[in-house]
């Protein structure tokens, strides 16, 4: 496996490949959640590249940025044992020389859930995922359900700039207890851990009362009720939205697809979580 600093370098790695190129880029901190889209890249490309790269300006927040976990020995240890052939690793002053003036705007897509909590988050987004796509040129990108309205953001992004690029999206990994792996659960105290199982909890409470047909705006009520007397949780949102566009659902017909979307902040962890409701 080799270990790839610098874009030229990665531009002279790849060149010699007329072959599939898998591509899975990360944030690092890797867990299985992100070991699944590797060997799903490896089984189904020649080569396989996943990058790690902390994207300082989709970071809204400074302490989140400052916090998150940085462990790129122990990630390419992980990542030569599930088969990726280059890991690219590179710093925020080789990936922005100078701080970008393009801005992305996706639309509806943005402005609500993670982009209304977030502002600026998907066009930093946009532009990493952009010029990773443009260096490394895959055949296929791998990301995660865990992070739904990424893929939509993505799969936008593939759309209307012609990248010839197949997006694969994979579920999302959870612990035994249900909650969804995140780098950022590193930084939760035993206290905090041994609380989140909650989160996927209720998403799957929520899930079955809709099944039933109970209203949207009930179920949110009724989620909403179940944070406010767990006070270690500060819920953000908890949306129950159209798959496509994420927008709020007003009403659910038995059978429709919805996505139950939800952030919730324990102590200073923020967590993300969704479940599909398929037709
Ligand atoms: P990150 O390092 O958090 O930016 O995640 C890199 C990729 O791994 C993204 O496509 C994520 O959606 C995906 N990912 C992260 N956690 C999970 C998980 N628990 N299950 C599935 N995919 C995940």
């Amino acid at each position: 496996m080799q270990l790839i600093f610098t874009q030229a370098e990665l531009r002279t790695y790849l060149t010699r490949s007329t072959e599939s190129i898998g591509f899975v880029p990360t944030m690092g901190a890797l867990h299985e959640g992100h070991l699944q889209l590797i060997r799903r890249a490896r089984q189904e490309n020649a080569v396989v590249v996943c990058s790690i790269f902390v994207n300082p300006i989709q970071f809204n927040n400074a302490d989140d940025l400052a916090r998150y976990p940085r462990t790129l020995e122990q990630d390419c240890a992980l990542l030569e044992a599930a088969g990726c052939d280059v890991v690219f690793a590179p710093s925020a002053a080789e990936m922005y020389p100078s701080q970008p003036v393009l801005t992305f705007d996706f639309g509806t897509l943005e402005r609500v859930l993670e982009g209304a909590f977030r502002p600026g988050h998907f066009n930093g987004v946009g532009i990493v995922v952009s010029k990773l796509f443009h260096l490394v040129q895959p055949t296929r990108a791998y990301f995660g359900q865990k992070d739904l309205q990424q893929c939509l953001i993505v799969r936008r992004l593939i759309q209307d700039l012609s990248f010839p690029i197949e997006l694969v999206i994979a579920p999302t990994v959870r612990e035994t207890d249900g909650l969804a792996m995140s780098s950022r659960n590193r930084n939760l105290t035993a206290d905090e851990r041994a609380l989140a199982p909650f989160i996927q909890a209720e998403l799957q409470g929520a899930k079955t009362a809709l099944e039933q047909g109970t209203s949207p705006a009930e179920v949110k009520a009724q989620v909403r009720e179940a944070f406010a007397a767990q006070p270690a949780f500060q819920l953000e949102y908890f949306e129950i939205a159209d798959i496509e566009t994420l927008l709020p659902l007003e009403d659910h017909q038995s059978g429709q697809p919805a996505a139950l979307c939800i952030a919730v902040h324990l102590g200073k962890v923020r967590l993300i979580d969704n479940l599909l409701l398929t037709a």
